[in-house]
């Protein structure tokens, strides 16, 4: 009788041990992700310190030899290097939609994050990157990159005739923009207005500078993202002369 007590004890003292080896790998293993995703996040981003430019366009930014943004993009050239922007700008980054997506495969359902990014420097150039990635920060950051490609300038100047002070507090004239099932139409208004415009789209003049103006909004303003695309191409007519 005393062994038989002897061995249930045993084993139950094994099986504790094992359970707890298996907890010690189990965060090892967790570990071990943790420290891919970090990675793969600076991967995603990049270091100014040692940037080396590969392109043509990105060495005569790094010689001197371009001294401005507004010099790339009256000439229309394209730009593939995310730095020659930091190089120029001091950006601010503003995360404005993300959605988890799924799609089958023969084992089940995969799931991936797509996220969508807005950068502006608050005096007139904006961005608008869209990625996706099954980690959600590293969709942030690779959202952000792009952005940076997606480069626009917007104008700014007093086009309201109840104000003509002739200050860039507001746009210049009346435009008309559009994505999916969205319009837009943006309109000049007089100093001390303020951004008379939906609650989804205010961050994008808050970004580029632009302190009074009327908006109006057709269609399915409710899916946000094709909404701000909508005001983007609606201010990237706003530089047309
Ligand atoms: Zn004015």
């Amino acid at each position: 009788m005393v062994d038989k007590y002897k061995l249930a004890r045993k084993t139950r003292v094994d099986k504790k041990i094992a359970v707890e080896e298996k907890k010690k790998t189990d965060t090892e293993k967790q570990d071990n992700i943790r420290e891919m995703v970090v990675k793969k996040q600076l991967l995603a981003r990049y270091s100014m310190a040692d940037w080396a430019p590969k392109t043509v366009l990105g060495k005569k930014v790094k010689s001197g030899e371009i001294k401005s943004l507004d010099e790339i993009l009256a000439k229309g050239l394209k730009i593939l290097e995310p730095q020659i922007i930091d190089f120029f700008l001091e950006l601010t980054e503003k995360v404005v939609d993300t959605k988890k997506t799924s799609y089958v495969r023969m084992s089940g359902r995969r799931y991936s994050f797509r996220a969508t990014v807005l950068i502006g420097d608050k005096r007139g150039y904006l961005g608008l990157g869209t990625e996706k990635d099954p980690d959600k920060l590293t969709a942030i950051a690779k959202a952000a990159k792009k952005a940076r490609l997606n480069v626009i300038k917007v104008n700014h100047g007093c086009g309201a005739w109840e104000c003509n002070c002739g200050t860039p507090h507001s746009i210049p004239y009346k435009v008309n923009g559009k994505c999916g099932g969205v319009k837009v139409e943006l309109k000049p208004a007089p100093k001390g207005t303020g951004l008379v415009v939906a609650k989804a789209i205010k961050e994008v003049f808050n970004l580029c500078n632009i302190n009074d103006v009327w908006g109006r909004g057709f269609g399915s303003t409710g899916t946000t993202l094709n909404f701000v695309k909508a005001t983007i191409d609606a201010l990237s007519k706003t530089n047309r002369w």
